[in-house]
C-alpha cells in the first residue's frame, strides 16, 4: 500500500500541489527580514487584490494560521457587541461563523439552510430592513458543496447597509468570484484549498470601510490584532515570522496566475474537471447533494446500501485514493469528491473505475 502521501487526493484541502510548487516548499526557508522578501510580501498584496477584484484602497494582511484563524480575526476586528450580524449557517464553515461571534460577544441571528438547501430570496425576505449591521457568508458552504448566489447576497447587503464578510476560502480559483461587485469589505482565502499551496497561511482582504473599522478596534489579542499587520503590511511584512515558504509558493502561484489572464482561466480549469466527473459518474449509486453545486466538490449522497464513511474507508486502504468524509450528522450518508489542485480528467477515470470495481467486489452494496 502507497504512503499517504502518495494516494491520489480527491479532498478539498490540503489538496495536490503543482510541481513547481513543491519545490518552493523543499527548499530551505530563507531569512525573510530582507528588502528582498519585502518586495514578494508588497507584491503578493497587490497581486491578492487584483485577483480578487478589490478596489484600490483595500489592503490585505497575511496571517500564518488556517483559514479559521482569519474568519476568527475578522469577526474580532470588524464587529463589536454594538453591531448585529446576520449569518448564513448553511453547514459546518457557516456554523463556525456562529461560534465565533458568541465567543467574541457579536450578537446575530443566524439562516439555517438544511440538507444542502441553497440561500435564496424567501430566506432573507424576513430580515429585510432588520436592525443588522453585517452580513457573514461562506460564499462556497464546503461541508455541503453549495455555491450560495452572490448577486442575491449582494442586492440585499447594498439595499440594507450591510458590512459584508466573505469567506471564499473554497471558492477563489474554483469559482468565478469579483469582490468589488459583489461589494465585499472583507474576503477571506486560506493556502490549501484552490490555491493548492501548502496549509497554514491565510489572507484577508479589507476595504477602505473595514480597514477602518480595524484601526477603531479594541481587539484584546497580539497574534490577531490586525492594527499590527496593516501597518507592517505597509513595508511588505508581518509582524510575525509568518510561514515564509508558503508566502513564497503564494508569490509563485499567484503570479502564474495573472500572467495567464486573471482567475478566469482557473476557474474554467476547474469547471472542467468537476463537470468530466458529474458526467462520468452517471449511473452510479450517488447523487448529487447541493442544490446548486460549485465547481470546487462535488457533495455525493449515496443511494445504495454502503454507509458514505466506509466508501471513505474502503478507498483509502484499498484503492489508494482519498476523498473528502462528512462529519456529523451527514456523516453515514454524504461523502464529497473535490476538484481543486492537481487533479486531472485521468484522475477522475481512476476513480470512477474504483467506484466500479468497488461494486463488482461487492465493496458497494447496490
Ligand atoms: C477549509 C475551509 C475553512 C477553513 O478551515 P481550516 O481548517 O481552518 O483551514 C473555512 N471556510 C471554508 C468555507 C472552508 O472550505
Amino acid at each position: 500500500m502507497k504512503q499517504d502521501y502518495e494516494k491520489l487526493n480527491f479532498t478539498v484541502g490540503p489538496v495536490m500541489s503543482f510541481p513547481d510548487i513543491k519545490q518552493i516548499g523543499g527548499r530551505d526557508v530563507p531569512y525573510f527580514r530582507t528588502a528582498e522578501f519585502s518586495a514578494v510580501g508588497q507584491d503578493n498584496e497587490r497581486l491578492i487584490k487584483k485577483l480578487l477584484g478589490m478596489p484600490q484602497d483595500s489592503r490585505a494582511v497575511f496571517l500564518t494560521g488556517s483559514g479559521t484563524a482569519a474568519m476568527e480575526a475578522v469577526v474580532m476586528n470588524c464587529l463589536t457587541s454594538s453591531d448585529r450580524a446576520l449569518i448564513v449557517d448553511g453547514g459546518s464553515f457557516g456554523h463556525r461563523f456562529t461560534e465565533l461571534c458568541s465567543i467574541h460577544g457579536v450578537p446575530f441571528d443566524s439562516i439555517s439552510l438544511g440538507g444542502g438547501r441553497t440561500l435564496t430570496e424567501e430566506d432573507l425576505r424576513p430580515y429585510e430592513g432588520g436592525p443588522y449591521t453585517a452580513f457573514l457568508v461562506n460564499l462556497h458552504e464546503t461541508s455541503t458543496g453549495v455555491l450560495y448566489d452572490g448577486d442575491l447576497i449582494s442586492d440585499f447587503c447594498r439595499r440594507n447597509g450591510l458590512f459584508l464578510i466573505v469567506d471564499a476560502i473554497s471558492c477563489f480559483l474554483a469559482d468565478e468570484l469579483d469582490a468589488e461587485k459583489l461589494g465585499a469589505d472583507a474576503v477571506v482565502v486560506s493556502s490549501q484549498k484552490a490555491l493548492a499551496l501548502a496549509p497554514g497561511l491565510s489572507v484577508i482582504v479589507m476595504s477602505g470601510r473595514a480597514v477602518d473599522r480595524v484601526q477603531c478596534a479594541q481587539t484584546v489579542s497580539m497574534y490577531f490584532d490586525l492594527k499590527r499587520y496593516l501597518r507592517d503590511g505597509q513595508r511588505g511584512q508581518t509582524p510575525f515570522t509568518p510561514a515564509v515558504n508558503v508566502l513564497l509558493q503564494l508569490h509563485r502561484r499567484l503570479s502564474d496566475i495573472d500572467a495567464a489572464g486573471g482567475v478566469s482561466c482557473e476557474c474554467a480549469r476547474v469547471a472542467a474537471v468537476a463537470r468530466d466527473f458529474r458526467a462520468k459518474a452517471e449511473g452510479l449509486p450517488f447523487e448529487l447533494y447541493a442544490q446548486t453545486p460549485s465547481n470546487a466538490v462535488s457533495a455525493l449522497r449515496v443511494r445504495c446500501r454502503t454507509r458514505a464513511d466506509e466508501i471513505f474507508a474502503v478507498l483509502k486502504d484499498e484503492y489508494d485514493i482519498f476523498v473528502c468524509p462528512n462529519g456529523g450528522a451527514l456523516a453515514s450518508e454524504v461523502f464529497r469528491v473535490g476538484h481543486i489542485g492537481n487533479i486531472t480528467c485521468e484522475d477522475n477515470s481512476r476513480l470512477i473505475d474504483a467506484f466500479h470495481s468497488m461494486i463488482s467486489r461487492g465493496r458497494i452494496i447496490v
